[in-house]
């Protein structure tokens, strides 16, 4: 340790530790000690969000309580110390990518901030009507959405690289793809949906060989794979403090300086000009010239902090490591019936994302009975809905893995899994037995309503959520509301009724009840258990109501009071705002009307 508290940058990497051990670095991670929903936690989201290891939240607060001071600007000692320790955290990314000098480096908000960067500042200024960006399509919208932007505006377009069943792209794809008028390559070095490790140096040789230079989305890789720009000789490089153990709002540009000395300034305020006059500014020189305003210095110090942990922990062992996990979890997760794998690529990097197809189970149910026993995984388009149209599925379930993942979890995953697809299963084959199927002769039903106002049918619901001690056993009481949903007829499955906004595929058929002067019913249906539930509780307190009441119903305090507002993922939260929403505007319509 140095007198700031940091870890001293090592001349070279540190010695790989022949052996593993998970134990050890599971105990440097104290937010991995605690349970969730009764269970322990099983963290298997780590390529939104990697934990943090102590030596990392220890060198943010020490920061925070012993020198925090802004950089670059005052002649006092806090100030010298928090400069030397930023730009000590710029040294030390230098390191740990292969960056051949520091002016390389550019700090920034994250992978996302950094490809905008980019797009803003070198291809804005490049691309002509008729040019082309050249992506895959598997980026993650990070690196598809810039690129649209920049391409809307300059009559340029978006050429995409296309995958193969297995979540691969093929060489020759590539190279029927460049042409004369691709101006850039940006693709993703690892997929953080599929978890496929693409030949970026192949296709870095084969775009320069045309003067094409690429960008390399790192995001996923950085946490995994040992990475040189150097020896990749990408023209750009762009990854994320937070999924590498580091904290969030921080990340790296790696950019050759032949690039990011002719471009412009992406943002302008302080630390990034060497005179201001208003005739005429000049600009720092680089890194600097990129980075306006006060940075993320604690960020900065947390990664420097979290790459040291990396260093320190074996990068190479950890990869090892992961491969065992990804291995595994594909052995086991394979061998659940009604379970395919999304991804099987021959190499791959620390994600197994999946669907249950039989019987059928939308991601959002899975993911949510996952959290139920635990266990953190991922569910829906992962940022990458492109992506999941190629596979014709509306999302996947994802578990990524990262070093402190232990056999055992993969175990209890698979374990956990087959017991959600066998209930599903059982649960399946009795509602074939007694089937809720339409009656063409008889009239379609609409709930009626079930009490004399919408605060009346709310308050029977809370106070019979009151009884109910814990989430699971009210989310299973939500469950069996959505199994008694009447059923919604095919006709009314059409866009028009399409409720966007949930993670769910969500049909909205709502109408004014023939005869009556301004009662509002409607019917509605989703492919995920838990939204079919949710729109059961919504049936519950709206079907069958006089419109007036439904438009001045306090539906927020409702799901306050039921505890939704702590249980339901924001993700699920916006879903159940999109159908309050359509329930909402239908009733003011017809109270308009009445
Ligand atoms: N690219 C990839 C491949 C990613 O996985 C992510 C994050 N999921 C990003 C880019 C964007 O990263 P951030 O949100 O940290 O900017």
């Amino acid at each position: 340790m140095n007198a700031l508290g940091l870890q001293e940058i090592p001349k070279q990497a540190a010695a790989i530790r022949p052996s593993f051990d998970v134990q050890r670095v599971r105990d440097d991670f104290p937010i991995l000690r605690q349970q969730v929903h009764g269970k322990p936690l099983l963290y298997l989201d780590n390529a939104a969000t990697s934990q943090k290891p102590h030596t990392v939240i220890d060198a943010v607060s020490n920061y925070y309580e012993t020198y925090n001071a802004n950089v670059h600007r005052g002649v006092h000692r806090l100030s010298e110390m928090a400069t030397e320790a930023y730009e000590a955290a710029r040294v030390r990314i230098q390191k740990f990518i292969g960056a051949h000098c520091l002016r390389e480096v550019i700090f920034t908000r994250g992978a996302t901030e950094a490809i905008n960067l980019v797009a803003h500042s070198y291809a804005r200024n490049r691309l002509q009507a008729g040019d082309e960006v050249l992506v895959t399509w598997m980026e993650h919208h990070s690196n598809i959405v810039p690129w649209q932007l920049v391409c809307q505006e300059k009559g340029a377009r978006l050429q995409v690289v296309p995958i193969t069943d297995e979540g691969e792209i093929r060489l020759e794809d590539v190279e029927r793809q460049l042409s004369p008028r691709t101006k850039l390559v940006a693709l993703t070095h690892v997929s953080n949906a599929l978890g496929t490790i693409n030949p970026v140096k192949d296709v870095i040789g084969m775009a320069h060989a045309r003067g094409i230079p690429v960008l390399v989305d790192g995001a996923q890789a950085v946490p995994h794979l040992r990475v040189d720009v150097q020896e990749l000789d990408c023209d750009f490089y762009v990854f994320s403090g937070h999924k590498v153990y580091g904290p969030t709002g921080i990340g790296v540009l790696y950019g050759k300086p032949k690039h990011l000395e002719l471009m412009p300034p992406y943002q302008g305020g302080g630390d990034m000009i060497s005179s201001v006059r208003f005739e005429k500014t000049t600009y720092n020189e680089l890194p600097y010239k990129f980075e306006a305003g006060t940075p993320h210095i604690a960020g900065a110090i947390g990664l420097a902090a979290a790459l040291d942990y990396l260093d320190k922990t074996g990068l190479d062992a950890v990869a090892e490591h992961e491969r065992r996990m990804v291995r595994y979890a594909t052995q086991l997760l394979s061998e659940i019936r009604g379970v395919r794998l999304i991804g099987t690529a021959a190499h791959k990097a620390a994600v197994v994302s999946f669907v249950v197809d039989d019987p059928p189970l939308s991601s959002l149910d899975v993911g949510m009975r996952l959290d139920l026993e635990g266990i953190a995984a991922r569910t829906g388009h992962h940022c990458c809905m492109p992506l999941m149209e190629r596979f014709g599925v509306p999302g996947t379930t994802r578990a990524s893995f990262a070093m402190y993942n232990t056999e055992e979890e993969v175990e209890t995953l698979a374990r956990t899994l087959g017991n959600i697809v066998a209930e599903r299963r059982a649960r399946t084959q009795v509602a074939i037995s007694t089937p809720l199927a339409l009656d063409a002769k008889k009239p379609i039903a609409y709930p009626g309503p079930a009490a004399s106002s919408p605060q009346e049918a709310a308050d029977e619901l809370v106070e019979l959520f009151d009884y109910m001690e814990d989430w699971n056993d009210k989310y299973r009481q939500i469950i069996e509301f959505g199994e008694k949903l009447l059923p919604l007829p095919d006709e009314y499955r059409t866009e028009p009724n399409r409720v966007h906004g949930c993670q769910s595929t969500v049909y909205f058929h709502m109408r004014k009840k023939p005869g009556s002067r301004n009662t509002l019913e409607f019917l509605a249906d989703s492919d995920a258990d838990i939204v079919r539930g949710l729109i059961a509780l919504l049936q519950n307190v709206y079907s069958g109501q006089p419109a007036d009441q439904a438009a001045a119903f306090d539906v927020d305090g409702f799901f306050r009071r039921l505890g939704l507002d702590q249980n339901l993922s924001m993700g699920r939260r916006n879903g159940l705002g999109a159908m309050v929403k359509r329930i909402r505007s239908f009733a003011a319509d017809m109270v308009k009307q009445s």
